[in-house]
């Protein structure tokens, strides 16, 4: 097991592009939004958002709409992120519902605003159905990152499945898959959640056994609520801890022992996986950030310490 590193006390400045960031000695600490659908709930995010800058966070990410509806929402919180609260921001993209075309309207628009990171996903069908690409755009993710290589000037991350994507026949063929991503000019990838770290540690070295090289940042979404993780876990395919599971249900209607349980699982994950070398955490919030600042910040603590 390596030494935790020391992270508190230093901040980075708008304007380094995320692969120099994973490219530091510091764990890489973000925090992921979807754009709210009122103006009220756009005030209130920005505020969640600036109320995270105690805490350092290296960037910000902004979830892009199911169908690829709300990329001028995407583009303008990105932009006042960066431009405003001047942390370091990135926009999801995906291939839904786009042409190539419109895919390069956005990402210029995006870097028009000084917006340089960009999260290039295929997205999903509507339930029930199977993903086709749209006429003139795409079929895989790797296809953007390579349309966002073509054109240049921006970082460009991607997804990773420790526990498999869903649609993947088997392990194998998703990481050969992964393997073409990466090899398209990514820069690093996100895991999507997991509440077993044995699946990350499991995963990453199957990944540089593949000759994937970049670095993978894992996934971390504190639990708030038991239903709401189960239909979360039945969709993305991340597996429950039966323990975890079985804390949940025993605390019943009190929420608030409800997220201590959730804070405490995820501060213990972030904390093997830090100390086990992983570069940093990507918080999924939910647009929730009261667990993920508190997990954060008992991290920030023990380091602190620890350093
Ligand atoms: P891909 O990399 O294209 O993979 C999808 C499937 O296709 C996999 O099974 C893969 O094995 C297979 N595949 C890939 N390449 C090939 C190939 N060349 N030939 C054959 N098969 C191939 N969704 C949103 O709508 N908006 C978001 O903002 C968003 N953010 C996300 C952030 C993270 C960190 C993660 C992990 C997921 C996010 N998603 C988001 C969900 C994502 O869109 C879905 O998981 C989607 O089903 C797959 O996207 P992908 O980019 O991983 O696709």
């Amino acid at each position: 097991m390596h030494a935790l590193r020391r992270v508190g006390g230093f901040s980075y400045a708008v304007g380094v592009r995320i692969d120099k960031i994973l490219g530091g000695t510091q764990p890489v600490f973000s925090f992921e939004f979807f754009p709210p659908k009122t103006d009220a709930g756009r005030v209130g995010l920005m505020q969640t958002i600036d109320e995270l800058r105690p805490l350092d966070p290296s960037f910000v990410s902004v979830t892009y709409g199911a169908m690829g509806t709300n990329r001028g929402q995407v583009i303008e919180i990105t932009s006042e992120i960066r431009n405003q609260l001047k942390i370091e921001a990135m926009a999801h993209l995906t291939c839904v519902a786009h042409t190539r075309d419109e895919l390069l309207a956005v990402l210029d628009e995006l870097a028009g605003e000084g917006v340089e990171n960009v999260l290039a996903l295929r997205g999903d069908p509507p339930k029930g159905e199977t993903f086709h690409a749209p006429e003139g755009g795409f079929a895989h993710a790797s296809d953007l990152v390579g349309l966002i290589r073509e054109r240049g000037g921006l970082c460009v991350g991607a997804a990773a499945y420790p526990e498999v994507h869903p649609d993947a026949p088997d392990a194998a063929t998703d990481m050969h898959n992964l393997r073409i991503k990466a090899d398209a000019g990514v820069d690093f990838l996100v895991t999507q959640l997991f509440f077993s770290n044995q699946d990350y540690f499991a995963f990453v070295p199957r990944a540089r056994a593949a000759g994937i090289e970049v670095p993978i940042v894992p996934g971390i979404m504190p639990v708030t609520s038991l239903s709401q993780v189960q239909r979360l876990s039945e969709m993305c395919g991340a597996a429950l801890p039966t323990d975890l599971v079985d804390k949940l249900r025993a605390a019943g209607p009190d929420e608030e022992a409800v997220i201590e349980i959730g804070v405490d699982h995820a501060f213990r994950q972030c904390r093997e996986l830090l100390a086990e070398g992983a570069p940093g955490i990507h918080f999924y919030t939910l647009n929730r950030s009261t667990s993920t600042r508190e997990v954060l910040s008992r991290l920030r603590a023990e380091l602190d310490h620890a350093g």
